[in-house]
């Protein structure tokens, strides 16, 4: 277990400009950071500060659903100017990584219809589907026939998920040099205060067992996913990183997989939820980007004096 967190607004004004000293660069979630429905109260002023600070500033999110006008619409609204260009997503991750390795066949893709635009837009070509099954287990031998076309499985976010999509992907990870790529790896997600849904991980978990395979993890909190954020940010050393987020998995495991170093904001979660983790704590927590924006604004000015 990690040591316990630090709450920002009880540091010493030294020991915050010591805070500010060990880090060059910001990598911050989007979703319940800088925005719920609208944009959080002060974010964008958090970011612009810190920019003024001497920090670069990107951003780090598991969710592929938003195509990129909704994006750049969030981040206008959160006054973050060309915030799109600095963001990184499971979609373009596994593209690029697609590219990375050559890869020439075709994608089997169980994702959403954002993630297969953005393949299409790097020229990667995709199947899927089916969208509705047989009626009987007999009937499903036709979704165990293998498809050499395909080179790559694809799993992210697909609200469409069924039993034939599942043994096609099972049946195409049969051949050892098909890659096994998956973005956002939560179990479930939370639409309302204690209603929760099925979420990707669960259906990854299960081809990855039955395939007798483990995905590349493009998506937080996988190493590789944070590596390739760095990269894209042209940050090399990861102990020189802050990474800001409301989920304790998905964010601060990210963040200590990667080393980076640690700030939750408690946007979502109670001071107690942070603390009842069994194995992971981040190394900070304030109550919101917003609520840091004073702390900001005090050290400015008199670096300035
Ligand atoms: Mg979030």
């Amino acid at each position: 277990m990690d040591s316990i967190p630090v709450n920002l607004q009880e540091l010493k004004p030294e020991d915050f400009k010591a805070f500010l000293d060990s880090f060059d660069h910001v990598f911050s979630d989007c979703d319940g950071v800088i925005w719920t429905k609208g944009p959080m109260p002060g974010a964008g002023k958090f970011f612009s500060l810190m920019k003024k600070l001497g920090k670069t500033v990107n951003f780090v999110s598991n969710n592929s659903l938003r195509s990129k006008e909704n994006y750049e619409a969030h981040f206008r609204d959160a006054e973050i100017e060309n915030g799109f260009d600095y963001l990184t997503i499971p979609s373009i991750a596994i593209a690029e990584y697609l590219k990375s390795v050559n890869f020439d066949k075709k994608v089997y893709s169980i994702s959403c219809i954002e993630t297969n635009n953005v393949l299409k837009s790097f020229g990667i070509e995709y199947k899927e589907g089916p969208n509705v099954g047989a009626d009987y287990y007999e009937e499903y031998l036709k979704y165990m026939i293998d498809d050499p076309e395909i080179g790559a499985v694809v799993m992210d976010c697909d609200f469409k998920v069924n039993l034939p999509k599942m043994n096609k992907a099972i049946t195409y990870l049969g051949r050892p040099e098909v890659h096994f790529l998956c973005g956002a790896t939560d179990r479930h997600v939370y639409y309302a205060r204690g209603a929760k849904t099925l979420a990707p991980g669960v259906f990854t978990d299960l081809v990855a067992e039955e395939a007798n395979r483990s995905p590349v993890v493009l998506g937080k909190p996988g190493k590789a996913f944070g590596e390739f954020a760095m990269k894209r940010a042209g940050v090399t050393d990861p102990s020189r990183v802050l990474f800001i987020g409301d989920m304790i998995e998905q964010d601060v495991g990210l963040g200590k997989a990667v080393g980076f170093k640690t700030l939750l904001v408690l946007t979502n979660i109670s001071k107690e939820t942070m603390l009842a983790h069994k194995t992971i704590r981040p190394d900070f927590y304030d109550a919101s980007l917003g609520s840091i924006v004073p702390l900001l604004e005090k050290q400015f000015v008199k670096s300035v004096i």
